[in-house]
Order: C-alpha cells, then sequence, then structure tokens
C-alpha cells in the first residue's frame, strides 16, 4: 500500500537528517522535495498547494529550526498535517441507532460495491448485528447472483425481487422483510454504472428520498487516482453522501485518491478495502493511516 509515496516521503525527509543545524534553505528545499512526492503520488494540486502551505508555516521559522531536533520535528508537522487531511484525530465511524438501520452503498460498475455489501456485513457482524442484504442493481442479474453468493457464503440473507424492474420497490419490500426479521442493518446494493450518468443519479435520488437510509456510502475505487476524487464530487453533489469508502488500496502504490478526497468533497472516509477477501474492511482511521504512510 502507497509504497511509492513513502519512498518519496521518507526520501526527502531523509535530506534533513544528520544536519546538526538547519538553515531556513536546508528546510525549503526538504519541503521541495516533500511536495514534489506528494504530486508523483497523485494527490490534487489544490490539495498539495494548501497542505504545503500549512507544512511551510509551521517548519520555516526559528522555533523549528533552532530546535535540537528539528527533523523529528518537521516529520511531527508532516505526520499533524497528514492527519488533518485524512478527516482529523477522532473521526467517528458508524454510529447505529436502535432498531432497523438503512445503508445504502453507491459506486461506479466495478468500484467493488457489492463485495464491499458482504465485507460491511462481516464487519457487522463481527459485532453482533442482524444483517440483511437487498439486491437493488437491477440493470445487471449478474450483480443480483452475485450478491446471493456472497450472502450464502456468510450466512446472511440477501432480499431480491425476480422480474421488479423498480429497485425502489424491491428496497421497499426489503425494509418490510427486514423489520419482520427484527433486522438490525439493511444493506441496500444499488445500480453502478461505467461512468455517472443522469440517469443512474435519478435512480439513487429516487432510492434516498423514498427509502430515507441512515447512511449513504459511497464505494469508489482508490486505484483510479483523481478520476476517484471527480466521481465522488459528482455523487455527493447529487446524494450528499454520509461517507466513503474507498477500495482496492492493497493494489494502490500512490494514495492520491485517498489524500484528496475529504479536503476536495468535505465526505468522511469510513471504511477502506485492503483486499478481495470478505474480512479485508477496514474502518479508517487517519491517525494510523498518517503513521503508514510516513513508515
Ligand atoms: P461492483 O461492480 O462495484 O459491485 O464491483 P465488485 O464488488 O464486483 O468488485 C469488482 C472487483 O474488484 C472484484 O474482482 C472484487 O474482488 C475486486 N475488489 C473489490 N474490493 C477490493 C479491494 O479492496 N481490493 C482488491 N484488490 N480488489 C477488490
Amino acid at each position: 500500500m502507497f509504497e511509492s509515496l513513502q519512498n518519496g516521503l521518507k526520501s526527502a525527509l531523509k535530506t534533513l537528517q544528520g544536519k546538526a543545524r538547519l538553515t531556513e534553505s536546508n528546510m525549503r528545499e526538504g519541503l521541495k522535495l516533500v511536495e514534489q512526492s506528494l504530486l508523483e503520488a497523485d494527490v490534487g494540486l489544490d490539495v498539495v498547494r494548501d497542505f504545503m502551505g500549512r507544512v511551510t508555516e509551521k517548519a520555516v521559522g526559528e522555533k523549528v529550526l533552532l530546535a535540537l531536533d528539528p527533523t523529528q520535528q518537521v516529520v511531527g508537522i508532516v505526520r499533524d498535517e497528514l492527519i488533518t487531511l485524512l478527516g482529523g484525530p477522532a473521526e467517528p465511524t458508524i454510529k447505529l441507532k436502535a432498531g432497523l438501520n438503512i445503508f445504502m452503498l453507491c459506486g461506479l460498475q466495478g468500484s467493488g460495491k457489492t463485495t464491499t455489501c458482504g465485507k460491511l456485513s462481516t464487519l457487522l457482524m463481527k459485532s453482533k448485528q442482524s444483517v440483511m442484504l437487498c439486491a437493488a442493481d437491477l440493470q445487471r442479474p449478474a450483480a443480483i447472483e452475485q450478491l446471493h453468493i456472497i450472502g450464502k457464503q456468510l450466512g446472511v440473507p440477501v432480499f431480491s425481487k425476480p422480474g421488479e424492474q423498480d429497485p425502489v420497490k424491491v428496497c421497499q419490500e426489503a425494509v418490510e422483510e427486514a423489520k419482520k426479521k427484527d433486522v438490525t442493518v439493511l444493506i441496500l446494493d444499488t445500480a453502478g454504472r461505467l461512468a455517472i450518468d443522469e440517469e443512474l443519479m435519478a435512480q439513487l435520488k429516487r432510492i434516498d428520498n423514498r427509502v430515507e437510509p441512515d447512511q449513504v456510502f459511497l464505494v469508489v475505487d482508490g486505484m483510479t487516482g483523481q478520476d476517484a476524487v471527480r466521481s465522488a464530487g459528482a455523487f455527493n453533489d447529487a446524494l450528499e453522501l454520509d461517507g466513503l469508502i474507498m477500495t482496492k488500496l492493497d493494489g494502490d502504490t500512490r494514495g492520491g485518491a485517498l489524500l484528496s478526497v475529504r479536503q476536495v468533497t468535505g465526505v468522511p472516509i469510513k471504511f477502506i478495502g485492503t483486499g478481495e477477501h470478505l474480512d479485508a474492511l477496514e474502518p479508517f482511521r487517519p491517525e494510523g493511516m498518517a503513521g503508514r504512510i510516513l513508515g
């Protein structure tokens, strides 16, 4: 995960090491390399500019330059600013209310949405929740089949309604069924497309308005970099997302989407996908992630 970003940051910060005293120009050179490694990691230009502005303001000054351990101080500043960029020190995860909670998962085709329905079920079952899945992606019969396979694998009931054309109706019936069965979390697997289009957004808005999910999550593929950030922005304009789930970080050497998306969209990252397996989903913790990135 993020190997190229890690290596870039490590060698940038290394240039500051081993100097008894740092001059302002040493510091600025080192920070230039930090900036370069963020740009190479495909972090958005505005995000990098803001980030470097904050880091430079704190790092270039007598307090740091004359400190006994200036390099450690710079690493600390970069770490703190990374945590802020990722959403702050104590990003809350999901709070469940008593009774039925409805989660709606949206995302482009291939982002990992259906797999993530299974991964979320796994996490929720570990905390003793009673989960049900709803196959509301009526565009692709294969998606319904895939959800049934995942449900069977996990022992989670899957609601689907063969022949029904209206996803709102499928979701509404799933809600009734979930209430009857004392389910505590119902996860709606909605339709995806290869690209964002108006019909898809209209359908998702209709489900959002009529079914009133407690949490609307967007699943985005971290490996698609700035495209993931752009699609998160577009989905958030249409749906007011409660959170993002960023998948495929196990295959992402750069981390540009992860580092940009919170600042660009304002939507918190709630979970990250780190593999194809149904237990490869982690609640997102900015502090832990900043530590992982800095190695
Ligand atoms: P959907 O079209 O959005 O429902 O996407 P799928 O759930 O079918 O996932 C598309 C592909 O991405 C599948 O091959 C998944 O196994 C894979 N996938 C999903 N999440 C992850 C992840 O976090 N890491 C990796 N490496 N693969 C993932």
